[in-house]
């Protein structure tokens, strides 16, 4: 009969594929387990530079990671831009846009994100899209970023928030006068109508996925939440007060 110690270590034993998995289910979950997976076994070394690992690799812990310059931390951002990672692609094309003021470059890796289907990409790089004057292609990118969501905005807000509170911002895009007092392209019969609906105030406390209402058209709503996304790079709020 065999004894335990006759199996062999069960790492070893796995086959690349299995190791490769497993690694991208870690990477998954954060970096730095990664990187302490990577320290465990000489599988999992060789195993973890993988192009799958790096496309499914998240950085829940980027905020934290943001500011401490480790070249590993870069390097392995990198690598997951290359091999074409959704949620790296975002937050690259975050800081690139409003951090380093790089706006072609932030809105291309925006856009890679956007064009992956990654919702909180969809939703930044709309509103981007709505202050450069291009609405159509703006509104176009955050309805799919609504109804990727179920039409449940406010989680996605919650989250573009907290990232946005960790980084420097220095590119505070707004919406032009013009834009904001207009309320452009209105399309309610009842005059102000619209207006009154989103005038309400304690929208971060509520996070109300139907702030809107019904009574407010399509062209308003969007007016509203790019001038408050906008409202929310000044003073980390989306409560316009
Ligand atoms: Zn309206």
């Amino acid at each position: 009969m065999a004894r335990f110690s006759d199996f062999p270590p069960t790492i070893e034993s796995l086959p690349n594929d299995l190791l490769i998995e497993v690694l991208a289910k870690v990477a998954a979950f954060s970096f730095t387990d990664l990187v302490q997976a990577k320290l465990a076994t000489k599988e999992f070394l060789e195993a973890s530079s993988h192009g799958y690992i790096f496309q499914h690799a998240s950085l829940r812990n980027f905020q934290k990671l943001l500011w401490n310059n480790n070249p590993e931390f870069w390097s392995f951002m990198e690598k997951c831009n290359n091999n074409g990672n959704p949620e790296t692609l975002y937050q690259k094309g975050m800081l690139e846009f409003f951090t380093y003021c790089r706006e072609a470059s932030g809105m291309a890796y925006l856009k890679l994100s956007a064009q992956k289907g990654y919702s909180e990409a969809c939703y930044v790089y709309g509103i981007i899209l709505y202050t450069a004057s291009s609405e159509d292609e703006g509104v176009k990118f955050l309805k799919i970023c609504e109804a990727k969501l179920g039409f449940k905005l406010a989680e996605c807000r919650r989250r573009v928030k907290e990232l946005v509170r960790y980084l420097w911002v220095k590119n505070k895009i707004s919406l032009s006068k013009k834009d904001s007092s207009d309320q452009r392209g209105c399309e309610s019969v009842v005059k102000n109508c619209c207006k009154k609906n989103v005038r309400r105030i304690g929208w971060d406390g509520n996070d109300e996925d139907d702030y809107y209402g019904e009574h407010t058209c399509e062209a308003c709503k969007w007016n509203e939440e790019v001038s408050r996304f906008c409202n929310m790079l000044r003073t980390g709020s989306y409560d316009m007060l």
